[in-house]
């Protein structure tokens, strides 16, 4: 079924939901309408039974993977389960229905919700300043790179370039490249740390900064970063922590304690909260006293019971995004916390870190691990044994959708050959783990076994292997013309 459109299932005549003949002459309905906005000829819409259309919709809604269906390991992005209250909570009228125009005195609710936000965020980080507007964890690195160029700009030079570990995610050069800066990327030692000598034969009094993932995209925690502050210090230079990993480190490492001027914290992974397939997310930006006469208004603040917008920072980089952010994941980020509380919070960051290790104990016999470090909430590990047998990582992965499960991140990070790079997450139950770790072993028996199941998958999901490189070149997403 799953193959037809709404479209095509139309018959002429069906209903969804039969109404009342309408009683206002249509005359006087099309009299208020701007002729040139009005039909010449009806919206050719499908019609269909209410049945047919839920049915439909509940099929599609399976088609692809997702983390109420089953595991979604994927390393870096931290796919944890996200708890339906908070769906709930940010589908409550007093909150769903809110305008941004609403006057202040009538919106104290949705504001004290953001203030407290706010504080959670700042005591979890250790920052004394933050922002909720950016929508994600890129935005979020291009608002702190501006708050660092001001900061630079303030002292009246322009910083040229930003250090770059060869570890970081893509976003990192490419925020830092959107906001004007040039890139030295840094090399990783052999244990999977700042190579500590390249950094400073890199570093000097054009270096704006440095951007750095801790735990690292490797899963593995920096320890350098007093010498790396010391580096930083002698030229003025700044820290931008990207806080993706910030699921590894609740209630044990406050990033402000380790050196960092700035961070973004991803809440649509961190706090749970739905992402994936595009959809709205929220990169607040955590910054110490530095950085925080430079952030974005208006600044959401308390002035005795009242919570107030205050716009008068003279030196803000201005606005990143509409009105506050995206409210609605502030709800659910916030609803995640408070469920949690401050004895919870710890507790998810241990279980995120023993079921990665978990993972990794069980999987190390088979796959190669190039860094070989001890990890934090993910790990990495190589094919590249796999590889010579016959398979890539890319078929791994497209094997495991057979299983109903999604693959982990691969390929990424760059510095490991045939990457697959695993994260769990604390939300998953030892049965699954074991039920991943049966399903990797599988995999690799097949490689020896029955190869071409492995290149050939997958077999059991509605589309086979798509041509990757062509949807990215010739995106065509139109139905019919594809068609034609
Ligand atoms: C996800 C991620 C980002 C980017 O965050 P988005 O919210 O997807 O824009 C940056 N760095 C790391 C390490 C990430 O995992």
């Amino acid at each position: 079924m799953y193959t037809k459109l709404l479209f095509e299932l139309s018959k002429e005549g069906r209903e969804g939901h039969p109404l009342p003949e309408i009683d206002v002459p249509e005359k006087e309905i099309t009299s208020l309408i701007p002729k040139e906005h009005l039909r010449e000829k009806s919206a050719d819409l499908p019609q269909l039974a209410e049945n047919e259309i839920v049915r439909h919709f509940v099929e599609l809604s399976t088609l692809n993977h997702h983390v109420d269906k089953s595991f979604y390991p994927l390393g870096s992005c931290t796919m944890k389960y996200n708890p339906k209250i908070n769906e709930q909570v940010a589908a409550l009228p007093g909150f769903a229905r809110l305008h941004p125009e609403q006057p202040l005195q009538k919106a104290q609710g949705a504001l004290q919700l953001m203030y407290e936000l706010q504080e959670y965020l700042k005591e979890i980080s250790g920052f004394t300043g933050i922002t909720l507007q950016p929508a994600a964890g890129a935005q979020g690195e291009l608002t702190g790179l501006l708050l660092m160029k001001k900061y630079h700009q303030m002292k009246g030079r322009n910083r040229e370039f930003i250090l770059v570990p060869d570890s970081a995610h893509g976003t990192n050069p490419a925020s830092a490249a959107i906001s004007g800066f040039k890139i030295k990327t840094v090399r990783s030692t052999a244990s999977g740390l700042v190579d500590l000598d390249d950094l400073k034969a890199k570093t000097d009094e054009n270096a704006a900064g440095i951007m750095l993932t801790n735990p690292s995209t490797l899963g593995i925690f920096e320890t350098q970063l007093k010498e790396i502050r010391r580096i930083m210090d002698e030229v003025d230079a700044l820290m931008y922590m990207d806080g993706a990993n910030l699921n590894a480190l609740f209630g044990i490492v406050r990033p402000a304690d380790t050196g960092f001027d700035v961070m973004h914290i991803n809440l649509h992974k961190s706090f749970s909260t739905p992402h994936g397939g595009g959809g709205p997310g929220s990169g607040p930006v955590a910054v110490n006293d530095k950085l925080k006469e430079f952030l974005p208004v208006p600044v959401i603040d308390k002035d005795g019971e009242q919570f107030v917008l205050k716009e008068d920072l003279p030196n803000s980089i201005g606005k990143v995004h509409s009105f506050f952010g995206n409210f609605a994941i502030f709800v659910r980020a916030y609803i995640y916390l408070r469920i949690v509380g401050n004895k919870g919070l710890p507790e998810i960051s241990k279980h995120a870190i023993v079921n990665a290790n978990y993972l990794k104990a069980k999987l190390k016999d088979i796959f190669e691990i190039q860094y070989p470090a001890p990890t934090m909430h993910e790990f990495v590990v190589s094919a590249e044994n796999q590889k010579k047998r016959g398979a890539k990582a890319l078929d791994i992965a497209k094997r495991l959708l057979d299983f109903g499960m999604h693959p982990p991140t691969i390929y990424f990070p760059l510095i490991v050959k045939e990457a697959l790079m695993i994260e769990p997450s604390e939300s998953e139950s030892k049965e699954m783990l074991d039920a991943f770790v049966k399903i990797m072993l599988q995999i690799n028996r097949e490689i020896d076994d029955n190869l071409e199941v492995v290149t050939g998958a997958p077999h059991n999901t509605p589309v086979r292997r798509l041509d990757e490189a062509g949807a990215v070149k010739k995106l065509n997403i139109n139905y019919f013309k594809h068609r034609q």
